[in-house]
């Protein structure tokens, strides 16, 4: 049973120690937290041991009555692995002491790539990951890209070259100090944004182009996508393959599902625990291919598609199998992912 510590209890880390619970093959080690806030006592209510990242912070939490039992150092000490949840740059600057406790760790998409030996993406480059010490999954939006992309290109023999518009949502939902309130903000206002050479962590030789703005929602990002295909497909190929993609749902406009507001009802309709939805939303009738273009459009739950990769990163890192395919099984699994 691989043990995991959870630096970091937010968006990605409450869902991430959550999702490890659910493993049969691994459990949580403890959790860490700044401050003693609700996400805290949410944490001892779900039996995760609660850590301070430093001693004065530890004092918060015993001031405020919440059992803490120790430091970062501590928790290290207990785990057979960290997951960085800390928000971006602060994993960079945990790094130095996971060296000097020689553990290994998984950082998250808003942590530049050289921080890790390798970017991680299950389908993409799992082979790639096994027994290193450090990785790093890639962002939501990256993982959203990799998940299709990667799909297409091990079907249909490559991708010529692939052209995309990220619409991002503003804020988190938890997040209410954040904006665009009434615009929409080209960001980064350069061409192409960092998502495109993101991508190339996982797939190298893909021509890839990206362009991002940010609108005022908080219910996910969504990506309109342009493929140029080496090799012909059908429309009807397309949908067939995402159709048996694991972690790619097909969603029909037809059917009542018009909007990322929409996606994110059939979340909680179905069950999904804080109405996540782990999986890529292709919406059906977008699909089309016209001579060698392939056209779609694709939503991703910015708070929850990175959740299946940390867990399929932690087993190639700890050598828990050497097979991408069965990672992949076990999580969804354990998660109650689910095909189409
Ligand atoms: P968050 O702000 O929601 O959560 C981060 C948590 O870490 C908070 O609880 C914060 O109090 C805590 N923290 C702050 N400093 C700390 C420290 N020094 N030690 C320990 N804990 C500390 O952030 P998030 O959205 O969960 O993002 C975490 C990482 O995941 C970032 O790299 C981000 O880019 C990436 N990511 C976020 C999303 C998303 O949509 N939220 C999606 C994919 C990847």
């Amino acid at each position: 049973m691989i043990l995991v510590g959870i630096n970091g209890y937010g968006t990605i880390g409450k869902r991430v120690a959550d999702a490890v619970s659910m493993q049969p093959d691994m459990n949580v080690a403890g959790v860490v937290k700044t401050r003693p806030t609700h996400e805290a006592k949410h944490a001892i209510k779900s039996n995760y041991g609660l850590y301070a990242n430093n001693r004065e912070n530890m004092q918060k939490f015993i001031e405020a009555d919440m059992a803490v039992l120790g430091t970062l150092e501590d928790l290290i000490d207990k785990s057979d692995i960290i997951v960085d949840c800390t928000p971006g740059k602060i994993g960079a600057a945990n790094k130095p002491l996971y060296v000097s406790k020689g553990i290994k760790a998984i950082f998250q998409g808003g942590e530049k790539p050289d921080i890790a030996e390798v970017s991680f993406n299950s389908q993409g480059n799992y082979k790639e990951c096994i027994g290193k010490d450090y990785a790093r999954v890639v962002s939501c939006n990256t993982t959203g890209l990799c998940r299709t992309l990667g799909a297409i290109e091990q079907a249909f023999g490559g991708i010529r070259k692939t052209r995309i518009t990220l619409i991002r949502r503003g804020p988190d939902p938890g997040n209410s100090s954040k904006g665009p309130v009434n615009a929409i903000v080209p960001n980064p206002v350069t061409v192409p944004s960092h998502h495109g050479p993101d991508v190339n962590t996982i797939f190298p030789d893909m021509d890839i182009m990206t362009s991002a703005v940010v609108v005022p929602t908080t219910l996910m990002h969504l990506h309109t996508m342009i493929v140029e295909l080496k090799n012909p497909a059908t429309t009807g190929d397309i949908i067939k393959l995402f159709k048996n993609t694991p972690r790619i749902i097909l969603v029909r406009a037809s059917e009542g599902i018009a909007s990322t507001a929409e996606i994110m009802e059939h979340a909680r309709d179905i069950g999904r625990k804080r109405g996540d939805l782990n999986e890529i939303a292709v919406w059906e009738e977008s699909i089309n291919v016209v001579g060698n273009e392939l056209f779609y459009i694709q939503a991703i739950h910015q708070e929850s598609d990175v959740v299946p990769e940390n867990i399929d990163c932690i087993r190639a890192m700890c050598g828990l199998t050497q097979n991408a395919s069965e990672s992949i099984a076990m999580t969804d699994k354990a998660l109650g992912l689910t095909m189409n």
